[in-house]
Parts: structure tokens; sequence; C-alpha cells
């Protein structure tokens, strides 16, 4: 699906850095292992050293560190997780703690790292660049798909097919009792996995963050699915929806439509693991490949992201700021094929 239009492997011409860290941070997505792998092989390739970091930054600052070579990536651009692991640090929030990250990179002369995460990782990664001129290259590794200069992010791909899949079975045993399935996926500040699998699997009605639905708008759905006739129906929510907790809204459906045999299921970290498909490795290997290019070029405290199948490369301030909106004629979509 991707075909990026590169012919020349390219000798970089500004070759300003030392050498490079990478990283995993924040939520694990399927994609984050080919990242890793693209990273620390692009870098070896251009004769520079490259370190791993454990547990995203708290390995940075426990300087629990290793040199990697070719070997240390084999076998791992089908497994899902990341081998380096990840890990959500208050420690990096401190002064203390980046000054001992800080100081465990100086000690292997690492002046520019490879942060594969979402905004929190890239926003803690800028603080770096701030305080001790650390050059940094974000890879959009969250299975969200909630950052901006990025069409998508690694990991997206995997997750919403994990919840097609899953959802195409609730489907058919929802058909078979004529029941009502209200199917909870990942999505607390945006709705991206929502509104796509909704779409993707006929879903009668998607609650998401980004919208202020109401319990009357879904009740109304429900009204025009009976008079229709339908028999099973799956409502697709966000997990940070403004309605409520997918018990909460199942149990106002009940009391008004007793009629209805309602059940909850919540995919939970089901989304998160998993063999990257096909999209997610290419989209890892090609953004990972041009994080090192990025950086041998002299570019810093950038994202590198793909738009219209090209890599681009976003200010890390603005793809942590700046937001993509939701594709409102999806949701239409969505709503008018499933009535
Ligand atoms: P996901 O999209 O999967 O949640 P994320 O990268 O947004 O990924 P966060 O938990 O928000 O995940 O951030 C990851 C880590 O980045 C935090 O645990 C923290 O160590 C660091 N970080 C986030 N914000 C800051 C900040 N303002 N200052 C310093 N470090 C930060």
């Amino acid at each position: 699906m991707y075909c990026l239009h590169l012919v020349v492997i390219f000798a970089p011409m500004k070759d300003k850095i030392n050498n490079i860290l990478v990283l995993t941070s924040g939520g694990d997505a399927p994609g984050m292992n080919a990242a890793i792998r693209a990273v620390t092989r692009t870098a070896l390739y251009h004769q520079k050293k490259v370190f791993g970091a454990y547990r995203g930054y708290e390995g940075m600052i426990e300087d629990d560190i290793i040199e990697l070579n070719t070997q240390s990536v084999k076998n791992i651009l089908a497994q899902g997780g990341t081998f380096l692991k990840s890990a959500r640090s208050q420690q990096f929030r401190t002064t203390e703690g980046r000054v001992k990250a800080a100081s465990n990179l100086k000690k292997r002369n690492i002046d520019a790292i490879v942060v594969i995460g979402g905004d929190g990782s890239f926003t803690g990664a800028l603080k770096l660049s701030e305080e001790y001129g650390i050059k940094v290259m974000g890879v959009p590794g969250t299975i969200d798909n909630d950052l901006y200069g990025t069409d998508y992010t690694i990991g997206y791909d995997t997750a919403t097919n994990t919840v097609i899949e899953s959802v195409d079975k609730i489907r058919d045993t929802a058909s078979s009792h004529n029941r009502l399935f209200f199917v909870e996926v990942m999505g607390r500040d945006t709705g991206y996995i929502a509104a796509s699998t909704g779409l993707a699997t006929g879903a009668l009605s998607i609650i998401l963050p980004e919208r202020k639905s109401t319990l009357k708008d879904l009740f109304n759905d429900l009204r025009k699915a009976q008079e229709k006739r339908k028999t099973s129906n799956i409502v697709m929510v966000a997990e940070g929806n403004h309605l409520g907790g997918i018990y909460e809204i199942a149990e106002a459906v009940k009391k008004e439509f007793p009629s209805i045999d309602v059940k909850v299921t919540n995919l939970g970290h089901t989304q998160r693991g998993g063999s990257p498909s096909t999209n997610d490795r290419v989209l890892a290997s090609i953004l990972g490949y041009r994080a090192v290019i990025g950086l041998l070029e002299g570019k810093a405290n950038v994202m590198s992201g793909m738009i219209n199948q090209k890599v681009v490369y976003t200010p890390l301030s603005e793809a942590v700021s700046k937001t993509t909106d939701l594709d409102k004629e999806m949701l239409t979509i969505a709503r008018i094929l499933a009535t």
C-alpha cells in the first residue's frame, strides 16, 4: 500500500552527529520492533554506533542501555510489542531525572536520539533537546493514530485489523441471538480506531470523544434500527467518549429498551498486541530508515511521518500541539450504510 518514490540510496550531505540512541516510549504498538530494526540497521549502514535504552526514558535514567548490532535486531520484524520494552517514566518528568539521562548519553558520546512513541514521549524528548542540545527525531508509534504530521501512525493498522476480526466474531453471535453489542475500543482522546472500525464492521452507532453525542441520539439510532427490523446491532464506543463508561451506557439502553438483549465487550489490550500487519511493517521500516537519514542530513527536533505516500519531517512542536480532525464524511458514510 505504501509505495515510496525513493530511488537512490544517497549519502547524506551533512554528517553532524556522533552516536545515536533509540528507545520506545509510552504505550506499545505493533511495528515498534520493525522501527527499531530499521533505525539500527540504517545507522550501522552509515557507520554510526547505535544504542538502545530499555523501558524508554527509565532505561536512559538508570543507565540500562546496550549497544546494538545487526544481530541484536534479527527476527524481530514480525514480533508485536517492543523488545526494548516501553514505560511511562515519572522520573523523566523531573529535572533530576533528565540530568541523569543526559549524563548517561554524554558518557557514550550520544548526541542524537530516535524516540518511537506518541505525543507525550515527544514532549519529553523536546525537553532534553532544550536543556542539553540533544538532537531528537520522532517516529510516530502509537495505535491511536492521533499525531499531526503523518497520515498513519505505526500500530494503528494492526490494531484496527485486530478490532474488526473480533467484531466480526461478535457479529456472528449477535445475529444468532438477536443481540445488541456495545464494543469498547481504545481511544482516550481521539476516536480514530472507533470511527474506522465502526465503518468497517457496519456499526449502527459510533460514540467518540470528539463528538458530544447524547443518549437521545443513541436511542434514536436504536429506534430506527427497530423500525427497519435490524435484528443484530453493534455500537462502537471509544473509551474516552462523553457519555460515560460502556456498562453505564448499556444500562441506560436496557432501561429504555427492556426487550433488547444487550451485551458488552471491551476489547482492551488485545488491540495492542500481535504481529504487525504488512502496512505497519512497511511504514515502520520506511520511517525508521528516514529518521536516521534525517538526522544525518542535519534535521533535528522533527518527526518523520508519511503524508500522501511521501516522507515528511514535521517539527515535533507541531506534531504534539496540532491535531488532525477526524474525517467527518467517514462518519456520515458509516451512518448511512448502517441504517
Ligand atoms: P501513547 O500515545 O501510547 O499514550 P505517549 O508517548 O503519548 O504514548 P505518554 O505516557 O504520554 O505516552 O508519555 C510517555 C513518557 O514521556 C512519559 O511517561 C514521560 O516519561 C515522558 N513525558 C511525557 N510528557 C512529558 C513532559 N511534559 N515532560 C517530560 N517528560 C514527559
